[in-house]
């Protein structure tokens, strides 16, 4: 590696971004180094090596440490993973589409949501979002232009549930401007979730294979879903937003807040910033680590 590499490298670890205009080859060649870089980071979370931080920004979703913890096997996915990843999906997908947040789809389900604020769901292509009923979660992936509907429940979908889903997206679309539009679920062959708490990995693997083309029929293995819980870990860590104006404690910028003291401190271990409030005011003089360098505290 020469020492632009390395530089890049060492941005990579503080802002979670890939060079920018680098040609196909270069950025291969870069993400098959962040890659190991990466599944290092993942496997030492996993581990409990690794004190709370912000990992990475997709959209308006932050990914800190307890966020990453919970892809382990085993573990529940927070919707902020979800929803992360379900905008990482439409940013790769050829055409208009419009992430539901899990919790908006979930009041479309219950019949709650009403119309969009300033948003014309007519330009968009696709709708896509999951539904969560008690520790439950499913995707709902909406064809506003063909009034077609995806259901996917990766523990089988019902015909109550059918009936159910076509009810609640027909009553939100009239108030969005679709009163005109014939509505179809379309039920698809899948996986089945073999366990008690891999219905979140579902619903994003499900997501990834219908915007970007992709198998339902993985395989339901251990290994296999283990495998699918990294190469999630994977695309959030390196799809982020720039870090670099965020605080990497709060995942926030500076408040505007009279009392607090507008003054930051980056680590010396991964150079991120963080607000000197977050974390309990270091002497400023000192050599500063971070809890995400240190591991938890
Ligand atoms: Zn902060
Ligand atoms: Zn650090």
């Amino acid at each position: 590696m020469d020492e632009a590499e390395i530089k890049e490298l060492t941005e990579f670890k503080r802002f979670g971004k890939i060079p920018p205009g680098l040609s196909r080859q270069k950025k291969f060649t870069f993400l098959r180094r962040a890659k190991s870089f990466v599944f290092e980071i993942l496997r030492n979370i996993w581990a409990g090596k690794v004190g709370g931080r912000l990992w990475s920004k997709i959209g308006p979703y932050k990914i800190f440490t307890w966020d990453l913890e919970l892809l382990k096997p085993g573990e529940k996915l927070e919707s902020e993973v979800i929803n992360a990843y379900l905008t990482c999906m439409a940013s790769r997908y050829k055409g208009n589409v419009f992430v539901i947040d899990t919790f908006q789809m979930t009041n479309l389900w219950n019949g709650k949501a009403t119309k969009m604020n300033k948003i014309d769901l007519k330009v968009y292509d696709l709708l896509v979002g999951s539904v969560n009923e008690g520790d439950h979660w499913t995707l709902l992936v909406i064809y506003p232009q063909e009034g077609k509907i995806i259901y996917m429940n990766s523990c089988g979908e019902s015909r109550g549930e059918v009936a159910h889903c076509l009810k609640a997206v027909r009553g939100f679309m009239d108030q969005n401007g679709f009163e005109d539009t014939t509505w179809k679920c379309v039920k698809l062959t899948h996986s089945m979730q073999p366990d008690a708490t891999s219905c979140r990995v579902f619903v994003c693997k499900f997501a990834e294979a219908l915007l970007l083309g992709g198998d339902l029929n993985f395989s339901c293995e251990d290994a296999n879903i283990a495998q699918i819980r990294e190469e999630l870990g994977l695309c959030l860590l390196t799809e982020s937003d720039s870090l670099g104006n965020l605080c990497l404690a709060c995942g926030d910028h500076y408040p505007d807040t009279p009392d607090l003291v507008d003054t930051w401190v980056a680590c010396d271990s991964c150079q991120g910033w963080y607000h000197w409030d977050c974390v309990n005011r270091p002497n400023l003089k000192a050599h500063y680590i971070c809890q995400g360098c240190q591991g938890p505290m």
